[in-house]
């Protein structure tokens, strides 16, 4: 799945890509993807709309539009290619006809990705709009502070690992992220996360910034089936724990449990109960 370092690296092709085209028609081959409005009314509403900007949220991709948002969420395997009038292959689901002649087509073989479109509403309205209506703060906004985590925290019976996988706390932290993160902070992933303290909680914020920063700047991480547009992330080459057998810092074995069904890796000495 891609997580938000991905997403940013999608993001930054799509949108050296795409802004400045106009959408003049688009083929809906799956229509699941379509959350919002109706089919009909989905073509009917993004016809003529042009491309200003590519934005993101979490791990949402945002199109800004001349009247409006696109909203597209990759889910597990959605990507994103511009072709010209190459034929259409299997998997590509939404085919964007743009006035320049070429086409922008979602592909994905899951069809877990879901597109919402909304007109006429300011990027304010729209962050309180489903589908980004419940979600949490972005990492790299100011609005993740000690004071908003601690109260997110402290009515929660959830372990620190599952409290950062929770969007509606903090958007885009994936589970690669939160091991990571967990060990540079010396937090054990079991700990619960109201009896965190304020010196732990701020190790949280630091090393989420350090973390989803580094992986953007080396483009994520491609482990297994995801890449996007055939760009190969870097990140998994800079690991400290997850997939890891040996603790980069004090040479023991790491554990690898299960917490919430998620695959975590830790180092029982370096991060103690
Ligand atoms: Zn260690």
């Amino acid at each position: 799945m891609p997580e938000l370092p991905e997403v940013e690296t999608v993001r930054n092709t799509l949108k050296h890509l795409v802004v400045g085209e106009e959408i003049i028609d688009v083929d809906i081959l799956y229509e699941r993807i379509i959350k919002h409005p109706m089919v009909a009314l989905f073509k009917k509403q993004i016809k003529g709309e042009q491309i200003q900007d590519v934005l993101r949220y979490g791990k949402y991709l945002i199109f800004k539009l001349t009247n409006g948002f696109l909203i597209s969420h990759l889910r597990m395997e959605g990507k994103y290619f511009l072709k010209t009038n190459e034929p259409l292959e299997k998997h590509e689901h939404i085919i964007f006809h743009l006035k320049s002649g070429k086409t922008l087509r979602y592909h994905d073989v899951r069809k877990f990705g879901t597109m919402h479109l909304y007109l006429n509403l300011s990027y304010e309205e729209l962050l309180k709009t489903e589908p980004l209506g419940k979600l949490g703060v972005e990492p790299f906004s100011s609005d993740l502070t000690l004071a908003y985590l601690k109260e997110k925290f402290k009515t929660r019976k959830q372990t620190i690992k599952q409290l950062l996988l929770d969007q509606e706390i903090i958007v885009g932290i994936g589970n690669i992220y939160a091991n990571e993160i967990l060990f540079m902070a010396k937090i054990h992933p079991q700990k619960l996360g109201k009896l965190l303290t304020d010196e732990e909680i701020s190790k949280i914020i630091k090393y989420t910034k350090v973390v989803l920063e580094k992986a953007i700047s080396l483009g994520g991480t491609t482990i297994r089936s995801y890449s996007s547009s055939g760009i190969s992330g870097l990140f998994q080459n800079e690991l400290l724990v997850h997939t890891k057998e040996k603790c980069p810092v004090c040479g023991r074995d790491l554990k690898n449990i299960k917490i919430g069904g998620r695959s975590t890796y830790y180092c029982e000495n370096c991060q103690k109960e």
